[in-house]
């Protein structure tokens, strides 16, 4: 398995057959993450009729879905001023309303389905460990207000607030949003492959799609016929021959500590589970899980030549030791704990850094994805939105900016090898000039700005 997560409950795993001969569906799914489950669900329960097969390389929950974490957040990973930027004004306030409004939609699921996945809404807070982070964490409140959304979406903690949440020393200043739960990654991709068989759908695992084409899916020796097909492959896509270019899979590790022990859990509070992260470009995220372990992620590894993805690159010890070397700075408590798992997997990175849902009824060819690592509340929007656009009903979701504006392609190799790993090195020095100096690193911040 591949994650802590899918470890952890590895025994409730539901082992499915693979595709052995040619099928007619009407709609095809290729991936059994979070984006095809929920595609699948919403076209089963807007149209009960639909024959929909979802055909995934290795098992539900396999990739990020199953690896992620846990962050249910209606942040997206562009922020209102670039949607403004990109689509205009109301555009973006529209879809971080929707992005916002997805966790009670995630919720009511839930319910609906008994899908049990640890979730809870603690919220987020983002710390600022040095001035120029402190500049970003209140300029941040100050842009949603700008377009209209109130202290109950993002506010500025005092220190007191924020101590009474977490414990955490040192911070020059902090935000806090509601809008964010967490979860048990795999339980919630588990539990979401039951929802939708129970409604009739049709898993097969094992069984790798080796080309998408209009109304077609070939494994191989083996032909899927239907009238729509879904692409939901996020970070493995580069590996299907026509879409080398279209997301460029970056690698996100994670690290998981034993459990805090009653006196650690004490110290450091953290009663109401908010995950957290500072306010560095290179992201960190942080979340408590239910039976009180430190899950403590990071982003910055290189790209590898060529897109590629191997099961090799699960692991990296230089950023798995660079993960943790963070955390004990931010949760000295954590230099104690024994670290009991560590992974990583692929993330869909589009050219743009934009996410987008696409569907074009004459050719019967549907994606969503290139969520930028921020897709675990997300594919539920995107899904949504799809489901609407193949049925065709009208339904605002499918007015969102993010609708058919799928990103140009990225560079030929080696010029998106030398763009993308020279990104993430700047991402790191302006961190490490800014955590030395406690000033902005202007012009190579006005360098990453122009690239992302
Ligand atoms: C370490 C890590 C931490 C993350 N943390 C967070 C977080 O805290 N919050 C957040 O919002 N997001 C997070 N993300 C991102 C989030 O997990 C993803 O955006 C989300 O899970 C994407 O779901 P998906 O279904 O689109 O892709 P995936 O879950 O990757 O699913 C794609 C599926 O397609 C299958 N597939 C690929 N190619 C083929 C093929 N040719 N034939 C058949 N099947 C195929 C794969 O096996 C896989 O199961 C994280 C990601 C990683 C890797």
């Amino acid at each position: 398995m591949s994650s802590f997560w899918l470890d952890s409950i590895a025994q409730h795993r539901v082992k499915r057959e693979s595709l052995e001969q040619d099928i007619e569906v009407d709609v095809a799914i290729v991936g059994g993450g979070y984006s095809g489950l929920w595609t699948a669900y919403y076209l089963k329960l807007f149209q009960p009729d639909l024959r929909i097969a979802i055909i995934e390389s290795d098992h539900v929950g396999f990739g990020a879905s199953g690896r992620n974490g846990g962050w249910c957040s209606g942040f997206l990973p562009m922020t209102l001023s670039e949607l403004d930027r990109a689509h205009g004004r109301d555009a973006a306030i529209n879809m971080y309303r929707e992005s916002f409004r997805t966790l009670d939609e995630i919720e009511s699921v839930l319910a609906k389905e008994d899908i049990d996945c640890d979730y809870h809404r603690g919220g987020t807070i983002r710390g600022a460990t040095n001035v120029v982070q402190q500049i970003r964490v209140v300029d941040e409140v100050a842009e949603l207000r700008s377009y209209g959304f109130s202290e109950s979406d993002l506010q500025l903690l005092t220190t007191d607030d924020c101590k009474s949440r977490i414990n955490l020393q040192g911070l020059l200043a902090s935000n806090y949003t509601p809008h964010c739960a967490v979860i048990h990654p795999a339980k919630l991709a588990f539990g979401l492959a039951q929802a939708v068989e129970n409604r009739g759908v049709k898993i097969y695992e094992n069984s790798r799609v080796t080309k998408i084409t209009s109304r077609r899916v070939e494994l191989q020796d083996i032909t899927v016929r239907c009238q729509i097909v879904v692409r939901a492959t996020e970070g493995f896509t580069s590996q299907l021959k026509q879409h080398r270019r279209t997301l460029a899979p970056l690698y996100s590790y994670m690290v998981v500590t034993e459990p805090l022990s009653d006196s650690q859990r004490a110290e450091i509070g953290w009663h109401n589970r908010e995950t957290y992260h500072d306010a560095r470009n290179m992201i960190i995220y942080v979340q408590i899980t239910k039976d009180g372990r430190i899950a403590f992620g990071g982003r910055g590894a290189p790209y590898h030549f060529g897109s590629s993805v191997k099961p090799a690159f699960d692991n990296h010890n230089v950023i798995h030791q660079r993960i943790v070397e963070s955390m004990h700075q931010v949760f000295p408590i954590t230099k104690s704990l024994e670290i009991t798992r560590r992974w990583g997997g692929p993330l869909g990175v589009p050219r743009n850094w934009q996410p987008s849902v696409n569907f074009d009824r004459a050719t019967g060819l549907a994606s969503l994805g290139g969520y930028v690592g921020d897709g675990v509340a997300a594919t539920n929007l995107a899904a949504r939105t799809l489901a609407h656009l193949v049925i065709s009903d009208s339904h605002p979701l499918t007015k969102l900016p993010w609708v058919n504006k799928s990103s140009r392609k990225w560079e030929l190799e080696p010029m998106r090898y030398l763009g993308i790993n020279g990104l993430l090195k700047l991402s790191t020095g302006i961190d490490k000039h800014e955590g030395t100096t406690n000033t902005p690193d202007k012009i190579r911040t006005k360098i990453l700005d122009m690239f992302l």
